[in-house]
């Protein structure tokens, strides 16, 4: 089951940034509808991806769920700035919610790049300020 919702909010730039966001109970839910495929073809599927210094890894589908799951979140955000998500509220603290999110809304704003890289380059950026002022804002509020 998923749960769609929207948020707005101005901004003094590009005027506001509207994202449709929607919450998926299982990660295979998620993945489904990320894939754009069933979850049969999923489970016979290998991933890939890169970590944090650019090294490419690739996985099978299981090892991307428990993986994911461990985790306790994970998202993306579709071509209509519709953020997709998946959250285990029993693993998850803001420290790993707010860097989530900030990425996924990175990627609704100009400028968009073609190069995946790139374009993941600059969501992550988005990533590190809000985690970053949510630290600062966490050690002024003595949370
Ligand atoms: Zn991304």
């Amino acid at each position: 089951m998923k749960t769609t919702w929207t948020s707005e909010r101005k901004c003094i730039v590009d005027g506001k940034i509207n994202v449709s966001l929607t919450k998926y109970d299982t990660v295979e839910e998620l993945l489904c509808e990320m894939y754009q495929t069933s979850l049969e073809d999923l489970r016979n599927s290998e991933h890939g991806g890169f970590d944090k210094d650019g090294n490419e890894h690739s996985f099978s589908f299981n090892d991307l769920i428990d993986n994911i799951k461990k985790s306790g979140c994970y998202g993306f955000t579709g071509m209509n700035n519709d953020i997709h998500y998946w959250i285990d509220n029993t693993v998850v603290t803001y420290n790993d919610l707010i860097p989530l999110f900030a990425h996924e809304i990175g990627h609704t704003v100009e400028p968009f790049y073609r190069d995946t890289m790139k374009e993941e380059i600059k969501a992550e950026r988005y990533s590190d300020v809000a985690a970053m002022a949510y630290q600062i804002a966490s050690k002024e509020m003595c949370i």
